[in-house]
């Protein structure tokens, strides 16, 4: 990515609105445009403009007529037009893929799956979205006059601002759970991978019969801070834990609400009775998929005494295997971002400096914006690759003496969103043990894969969730609804109370919450 000042020269790529009738292309009153670049060549794909404050309110504005429109709308209705967008999509599924590869840089089989996993979320959130959010009945306890309910309504617009390193899966997680709650969106994707986000803005134009009801906008960090502190009704963040703080501050100006999805130092944990065949050849997968540029990368990986020999001959045997390039038979490619090579290199450079030693790959290897698959072993809790983010095709082995060890490492971190244990007796605890928002047990990176289950983080990995029905639900107000089905003999909530009520509700209190009526009540009404 570079970003170049023009004086009202056009960007090549088209309508960087991106949809249903967004802004038009060229640059916007920045007077600026970004050259979205190939990572593994550094031939200028195409431009789009960094759009100003101005524009990006215009976006929110058309955004608003629309969430009218499309939020009332019944679910089948806006099922019908997230199928119309998913089967456009569909159809270009090599376009698409094609665009990955060469922005992100990607192989094209990685970008394909990306689009498949996108695809199987959309297709989800469509379907699910009237049950999920079908309003339903609650107990309301003492108050038996009443029937509680609760039901879920669409906050109205959502921003959402993406990553590059899964620039359509990613972004979806958050556009498709929110279109399909009721919502306009207003997208703004990285701007190192802006052109994949007009794609998708585009085919969402010719689609969705119901105009601006997605937008794309494009630009860098000032375009993502004027859509923080636009009069969106929330914002769902997915970046680094650093900007997720600015968009918070942003957004505290209005009172928006944020979906935080941050980073993640993800750890694997291997038990003495793990399948090492099978474990050796996840954690290589989950450490060196898409060059390690995931938030659910297998950062770390711990491994009891018992069987870390065993383990580690056989995850260098797997990481030799792994083809790195830019050519067809590549397994994982470029690093997208030029300046993340170089923490990559910082983390090794010091492991290295401390003790630790690479038994495949290393520093050395490095090639401009490609890194070597990298197995790392002798590393200790304080070194910079146990702890900080390093986002590259890097696999540090810990040795451990137990699983106890293991566990209280693994949870050692202000991160929580993903993680993955292997092993047999006792596993589905050692899972629940781990702090994380998600853990596969016996594989790694499953969960993702299941658009039921949420997604998300705790602590530095952020917090609120995409997928599954919580994901629904978050681009949602829940609204409480208490309605009289017939009149008490005495209205509380009047101040027309008969003498001697203060008595009343103190012999109430007592003989339901002193002695225990409201329990043995709870028992035989089931309340
Ligand atoms: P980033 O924080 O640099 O940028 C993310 C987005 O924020 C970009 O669109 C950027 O233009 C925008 N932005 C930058 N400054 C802004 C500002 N002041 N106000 C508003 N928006 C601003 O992150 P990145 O490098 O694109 O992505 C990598 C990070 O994302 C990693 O930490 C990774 O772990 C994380 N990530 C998390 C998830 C998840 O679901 N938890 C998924 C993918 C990536």
């Amino acid at each position: 990515m570079a970003v170049t000042t023009t004086h009202g020269g056009n960007g090549t790529s088209g309508n960087a609105g991106g949809a249903a009738g967004a802004t038009g292309g060229g640059s916007g009153p920045l007077g600026e445009v970004i050259e979205s670049l190939s990572p593994a060549t550094g031939e200028i794909l195409g431009t789009v403009p960094v759009m100003a404050a101005e524009e990006v309110d215009a976006a929110v504005a058309r955004a608003r007529q629309a969430a009218g429109t499309w939020g009332a709308m019944s679910a089948a209705e806006r099922r019908a037009e997230l199928a119309s967008w998913r089967r456009a999509l569909a159809a270009r599924a090599d376009d698409i893929a094609e665009l990955i590869h060469r922005e992100n840089g990607k192989p094209r089989v990685d970008a394909m799956l990306e689009l498949y996993l996108a695809l199987s979320h959309l297709h989800h959130a469509g379907n699910r979205a009237d049950k999920a959010l079908r309003t339903r009945r609650v107990p309301s306890g003492l108050m038996a006059n009443l029937r509680a309910t609760i039901s879920y309504q669409p906050l109205g617009v959502i921003a959402v601002i993406g990553p590059w390193n899964y620039p359509l899966f990613t972004p979806m997680g958050s556009i498709a759970y929110a279109l399909a709650a009721g919502n306009a969106v207003v997208f703004k994707p990285s701007e190192h991978t802006p052109l994949i986000g007009q794609l998708i803005g585009e085919i969402a134009r010719e689609a969705i019969s119901l105009p601006h009801v997605f937008q794309v906008v494009t630009g860098d960090g000032r375009t993502g801070g004027a859509l923080a502190r636009s009069a969106v009704d929330k914002i769902a963040f997915t970046g680094s834990a650093a900007t997720g703080r600015k968009v918070m501050m942003a957004a505290a100006e209005r009172l928006t609400p944020v979906l935080m999805e941050l980073g993640g130092k993800d750890p694997m944990v291997v038990a003495e009775d793990a399948d090492l065949d099978k474990a050796a050849e996840a954690a290589v997968y989950g450490a060196l998929t898409n060059a390690g540029q995931a938030c659910v990368s297998i950062e770390r990986c711990y491994v009891v005494d018992s069987v870390y020999q065993p383990f580690l001959d056989r995850v260098v045997a797997e990481a030799r295997q792994v083809r790195w390039g830019a050519d067809d038979e590549a397994h994982i490619g470029a690093i997208t971002m030029p300046r993340q090579v170089e923490t990559i290199r910082e983390h090794m450079e010091e492991a290295l400096a401390r003790g630790a030693r690479a038994v495949v790959g290393g520093p050395e290897g490095i090639r401009g914006n490609f890194v070597p698959p990298t197995v790392l072993v002798d590393v200790t809790p304080d070194m910079k690759i146990m702890r900080e983010e390093t986002f590259g095709p890097v696999l540090p082995i810990a040795r451990v003496r137990s699983v106890e060890e293991a566990l209280a490492q693994a949870n050692a971190t202000t991160y929580g969103l993903a993680s993955a244990v292997f092993g047999k007796s006792g596993v589905r605890e050692l899972a629940d043990r781990i702090r994380a928002g998600s853990t596969a047990i016996n594989s790694v990176v499953s969960f993702v894969g299941v658009p039921s289950l949420p997604f998300g983080g705790l602590g530095e990995s952020g917090f609120g969730r995409i997928h599954g029905d919580e994901g629904l639900r978050e681009f949602c107000h829940v609204k409480a609804t208490a309605e009289e089905r017939f009149s008490l003999p005495i209205n509380l909530a009047s101040f027309k109370l008969p003498r001697g009520s203060y008595e009343r509700v103190r012999g109430m209190i007592h003989h339901l919450f002193g002695g225990g009526a409201i329990d043995r009540l709870r028992d035989t009404l089931r309340l």
